[in-house]
C-alpha cells in the first residue's frame, strides 16, 4: 500500500504525472505529512494485510532534512507496526540510501518507466541514466530494488521489449507494472488505454523474462484490465491495494476477494519475514 507523503509542486516534467510542473490536474498539493499521518498510514497498510508500506514523496530527489525526517518516521513505524518499508523518493545518492536503510527501509522504488530510447518523450528534466544511477546507488547501499515501468504512454512494441530486457538485466527484487491512467490536465491525458489482452501479454512477457521476481500489477490495473483483471494474477504475484498516488483504486476487501476467489493466498509480512 502506498502513501503519498508529499504531493505535487514537483519541478520535474514527467508527462504521465499529475504532480509535475507541467500538469494542470486538479490534485491535492501538500508538503511532507506529519509523523502521526505516516504512522497511521502504516497501521492502515497492516490492517489491509499489505506486505509492504511504500512511502512516496514528490520531487526530483530527497533533501538531507527529508532523509532525517523519514528515517525518524521509519524507526517509529518499525517499533509499532509489523510491516515492510519501501520508499520512493526520486533521485538518490548512495550516502542517503545508506541512511534510509539504517533506519529500517528495506526497499527502494525507482521505476525505469520506459525504454532508454523513448525516455526523452516522457520526461526532459532528468534522464534514463539518472534513474539507472539511482538504482545502482541504492543497490550498493544494500537496499532491495523495486523498479518497473508504465505502459500506454505511446511507446512502441520494441520499447516494451527493451524496457522488459533492461529490467531483466537490473534484476530488481520487485517489478511494478503500471498502465497509464490518463489524468485530465497532464500532457498524456488523451493517450489511449492499453487493451486488456495487451496488458496480459505485457505481464506474461515480464514473467517470462523474470521468472523469480515479484511482479506487481500496479496503477491502472482496474481501468485497463477491466473484466480480465483476475487473470493478471497468473503472470503476476502482487498488487497494490487501496489506490495510487493521486487516483483511487479497488477497495482492499475486493482485492482480497479476487485473490482468494482465484485460490491464491495472501502472504502477510510476519510470514514473509519468518522465511
Ligand atoms: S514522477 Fe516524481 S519526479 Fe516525475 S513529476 Fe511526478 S513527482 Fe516529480
Amino acid at each position: 500500500m502506498l502513501i503519498n507523503a508529499k504531493s505535487g509542486l514537483c519541478p520535474e516534467d514527467c508527462h504521465y504525472c499529475a504532480q509535475s510542473r507541467v500538469s494542470e490536474a486538479d490534485i491535492e498539493k501538500y508538503p511532507m505529512v506529519s509523523l502521526e499521518r505516516l504512522l497511521d498510514g502504516a497501521r492502515q497498510a497492516a490492517a489491509a494485510r499489505s506486505l509492504r508500506y511504500c512511502i512516496v514523496i514528490s520531487g526530483r530527489g530527497i533533501t538531507d532534512h527529508e532523509v532525517d525526517y523519514l528515517a525518524g518516521a521509519v524507526r517509529r513505524i518499525k517499533e509499532e507496526v509489523d510491516i515492510g518499508i519501501c520508499c520512493s523518493v526520486g533521485l538518490l545518492t548512495e550516502e542517503r540510501a545508506i541512511r534510509l536503510r539504517q533506519a529500517g527501509v528495506e526497499q527502494l522504488n525507482h521505476n525505469l518507466n520506459t525504454s532508454e530510447r523513448f525516455y526523452p518523450e516522457i520526461c526532459t528534466t532528468h534522464t534514463y541514466q539518472d534513474r539507472v544511477d539511482t538504482l545502482n546507488a541504492a543497490r550498493r547501499a544494500g537496499l532491495n530494488l523495486c523498479s518497473g515501468a508504465i505502459f500506454g504512454q505511446g511507446e512502441s512494441e520494441e520499447d516494451i521489449v527493451d524496457v522488459a530486457l533492461a529490467l531483466r538485466e537490473i534484476e530488481p527484487q520487485s517489478i511494478p507494472i503500471n498502465f497509464l491512467l490518463p489524468i485530465e490536465g497532464t500532457p498524456f491525458h488523451d493517450i489511449r488505454y492499453v487493451s486488456p489482452d495487451d496488458c496480459l501479454r505485457i505481464l506474461c512477457l515480464m514473467r517470462f523474462l523474470n521468472p523469480k521476481q515479484e511482479i506487481r500489477v500496479s496503477a491502472g490495473r482496474e481501468a485497463h484490465l477491466r473484466t480480465l483483471q483476475p487473470l493478471a494474477l497468473y503472470p503476476a504475484n502482487s498488487v497494490f491495494v487501496s489506490g495510487y498516488l493521486t487516483e483511487p483504486g479497488q477497495a482492499y476487501q475486493d482485492t482480497w476477494r479476487m485473490i482468494e476467489d482465484l485460490g491464491f493466498e495472501i502472504e502477510e509480512h510476519r510470514e514473509a519475514s519468518a522465511l
